[in-house]
């Protein structure tokens, strides 16, 4: 069974990404079991960071790589936090703080003009130098409430509102969240373009 190296230390992206591949032949093997680290993250999109990512697993590991680059985009804060998403507080994952600083920001913008979205790029280097590499992208649009509602999913779920869906995404079961996210939309595609060959 060929080989992939998975370019994230991130358990449940592992769990998402073997289901994508099943039965597909090829086995996914995460970057820390084979003791290699995130390189630092210096693109200033998505995509640049998640091919960063699949490049230097590709390299370290001498096998074909994934990897991807998610956040959450605001209008009215121009995008951000976006590529900082994870840190946009100063601590790295510390969604509480994230949250907080997020309504913080928005706290005088009215209900109309709070718009948002997910994105998530997701890419496939077949080798580090591959010229061509598989790139999936995937954007849901909703809108950041004002107070933060349910107990699921992670990150800003609890303050995002998935557009047509009067509940917040931390309200939402994960397979449903998985059916239509940035994420599951970019893992559909790319699950495409891999069975195109
Ligand atoms: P990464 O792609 O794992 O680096 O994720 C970047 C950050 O974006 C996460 O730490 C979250 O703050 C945010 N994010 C990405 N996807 C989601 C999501 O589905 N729900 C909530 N937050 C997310």
């Amino acid at each position: 069974m060929a080989r992939i190296v998975l370019a994230s230390g991130n358990a449940g992206k592992l769990a998402e990404f073997r289901a994508l591949l099943a039965g597909s032949g090829l086995e996914l093997v995460a970057q820390g079991e084979l003791g290699i680290a995130d390189p630092d993250e210096t693109g200033a999109t998505f995509v640049e960071n998640a091919l960063q990512k699949a490049r230097h697993a590709a390299r370290l590991s001498g096998l074909p790589a994934l990897a991807d680059d998610s956040g959450l985009c605001v209008d009215a804060l121009d995008g951000a936090p976006g590529l900082r998403s994870a840190r946009y507080a100063g601590i790295h994952g510390d969604a509480a703080a994230n949250i907080d600083k997020l309504l913080d920001a928005l706290r005088d913008v009215p209900v109309a003009r709070r718009t948002a979205h997910f994105h998530a790029s997701i890419v496939l280097l077949r080798a580090p130098a591959d010229p061509a590499p598989l790139v999936a992208e995937g954007r849901w649009p909703g809108r950041i409430l004002e107070v933060p509602r349910g107990s699921g999913g992670f990150g800003y779920d609890p303050v995002f509102q998935p557009e047509g869906n009067e509940r917040s995404a931390a309200e939402l079961g994960p397979a449903e969240k998985n059916r239509i996210s940035h994420r599951g939309q970019a893992l559909a595609r790319l699950r495409d373009l891999i069975a195109a060959g």
